[in-house]
């Protein structure tokens, strides 16, 4: 029985340390998104091609084929397609 409690009281002791590294970590990633937030708010470039309006594409032979970038039809700006 003093096992069994020992195990518990173990189990216990991890959880409440997962539980505090969650919470650190939880912290620190929400500093990051909302800076990420606000660096996308203020950039123009389209999401999907970082702004060049070319991206690359598998091609059936397996290698990277550069086509317009879909999402901005090749302008590399966003909201510019119709
Ligand atoms: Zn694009």
């Amino acid at each position: 029985m003093q096992l069994k409690d020992k195990i518990k009281a173990l189990e216990k002791d991890r959880d409440r340390e997962i539980d505090t590294i969650k919470v650190r970590y939880a912290k620190e990633i929400e500093k990051h998104r909302d800076a990420l937030e606000v660096l996308e708010k203020m950039n123009e470039a389209c999401l999907d091609c970082g702004g060049t309006g070319r991206k690359g594409q598998l091609d059936a032979a397996g290698g990277t084929e550069v086509a317009p970038c879909q999402s901005c039809r090749g302008t590399g700006k966003r909201g510019e397609v119709v």
